[in-house]
């Protein structure tokens, strides 16, 4: 009987051409023009993390430069040169992976065949892998022909750890660092590749593999793989969560609500419920920075931004917690989450640091911030009504101040007006103006009314 052959996805679905490439636009731009334009530099250098493709564009790179019958300045994946590179087995491209490969007798071949020509390519590639795992003899004897390369050598060096490659080589390289593959451009990769498998999958289960995968193309495709060996034709959320120990979308969510809304008992209750599950709670203080942070750029620079990374299903709730929120205390979250994230490193008590750190930020994400004060005053001064600074949720907010008109005004009847249970302390303009300490005090007394009385301009 014959068994199918399991070919894992990332081999299966490995991008062929540059149109395939997901989330280097820059890169492949620059590598795009380089061919059409002949001005192919003599060494490339390709940074990156693990796993989101520096190795496949090599080889994309070399299969431009080698095909036979290009289109464009794509390869054609058709002919033999094409074929040949992608299976590891051209004459004229030589592959070397440094990090086991990284002594001179190891680069002693390559030196050696640079000196002949390609038999049936316009170039001769050399790929070298890990680049920073090579011993300074094995770059000596590499740079020497590199001094003088024959007009057909190309060298392309891949590294995880660009920091660790010498300064000299990098200046003889034409440099691109890659990225980390932006959220919604994974989940549109696996959706595809997934429609492909005939998988029926969650589009917050997409999310979650692909939140996992931490910008890596090759890890969120392993997970894929790993979940459909596990689970069959029909994933959901609950499948992917469960393989990250991450919390979910929904989760997430409710958690960012109660800091924002300062909701100590909701903060607890989730984190109680997260570690109880016995969800990474390491990897949840990454996740709400992240979040977070998202909500800082769709406040900076709305829905539309590229920074954004989050896909559409998140972006409406999101929109909804920043309604009325003034960007300080999104910020003020942000430091918070961020110094947690920092001390979550050395600290063992990670689900006090955790509960402490979250209650801070909503305190923080609930306090009137100097911007809202200084409005308020402005406000104040111009005799206009000031918006009242409201925390998301906006039950009762910080607490709005309100400039009354200046004839005629009767303090009983505005206090009436405010309809508040207990009677507010009413102070007057001048007092505000003249005394700096009181226009703290705007913040802890969310019921103020601030009134310009007649006569008052004393
Ligand atoms: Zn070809």
């Amino acid at each position: 009987m014959e068994v199918a052959k399991h070919i894992p996805l990332a081999l299966k679905y490995r991008p062929m051409t540059f149109d395939d490439v997901v989330g280097q636009a820059h890169v492949v731009r620059t590598l795009r023009n380089a061919i059409s334009s002949g001005r192919v530099a003599n060494a490339y250098l390709f940074i990156g993390p693990r796993g989101i493709g520096k190795t496949t564009l090599s080889r994309i790179f070399a299969k431009a430069l080698n095909c036979q019958s290009p289109n464009g300045v794509e390869p054609c994946g058709e002919c033999d040169n094409c074929r040949e590179i992608a299976a590891g087995n051209s004459i004229d491209v030589t592959e070397l992976d440094a990090a086991s490969h990284n002594k001179v007798e190891d680069v002693k071949p390559i030196i050696d065949a640079v000196e002949f020509k390609p038999t049936s390519s316009k170039y001769k590639i050399f790929i070298i892998d890990e680049c920073h795992m090579l011993t300074n003899a094995a770059w000596n004897a590499l740079l020497k022909p590199r001094e003088e390369p024959p007009p057909y050598v190309r060298f392309i060096f891949a590294t995880t750890e660009g920091d660790k490659v010498l300064a000299t080589i990098v200046s003889r390289c034409q440099r691109f660092d890659l990225r980390r593959i932006q959220t919604n451009d994974i989940v549109a990769r696996l959706k595809y590749i997934a429609e492909k498998e005939a998988i029926e999958i969650e589009d917050d289960a997409l999310l979650a593999i692909a939140r996992g995968a931490e910008g890596g193309m090759r890890d969120a495709l392993s997970s894929l793989d790993q979940l459909i060996s596990f689970k069959g034709g029909k994933i959901t959320e609950e499948d992917a969560l469960g393989v990250f120990g991450l919390i979910s979308r929904a989760a997430l969510e409710r958690l960012a609500g109660a800091i924002l809304k300062g909701d100590t008992a909701g903060i607890l209750a989730a984190i109680e419920e997260f570690d109880s599950a016995g969800k990474n709670m390491r990897r949840l203080s990454g996740e709400l920075l992240q979040y977070f942070r998202n909500l800082v750029v769709l406040q900076a620079l709305g829905p539309k931004s590229k920074s954004l990374t989050v896909t559409e299903e998140q972006l409406a709730p999101m929109v909804e917690q920043i309604r009325g929120l003034d960007a300080g205390r999104i910020f003020k979250v942000c430091d918070q989450l961020a110094e947690m994230e920092d001390k979550l490193r050395y600290v063992l008590s990670v689900r006090t640091l955790i509960e402490m750190s979250l209650i801070r930020a909503s305190r923080l994400a609930t306090t009137a911030t100097v911007e809202e004060l200084m409005m308020a005053l402005k406000a104040l001064r111009c005799g206009e009504v000031a918006p009242p600074p409201r925390a998301a949720g906006g039950e009762s907010g910080a607490g709005g101040v309100r400039a009354l008109p200046a004839e005629g005004v009767d303090a009983n009847s505005a206090a009436g007006e405010s309809g508040a249970a207990v009677s507010p302390r009413v102070f007057t303009r001048q007092e505000l103006l003249d005394d700096p300490k009181l226009n703290s005090l705007l913040a802890i007394f969310p019921g103020a009314i601030i009134v310009d009385v007649k006569g008052d301009q004393r």
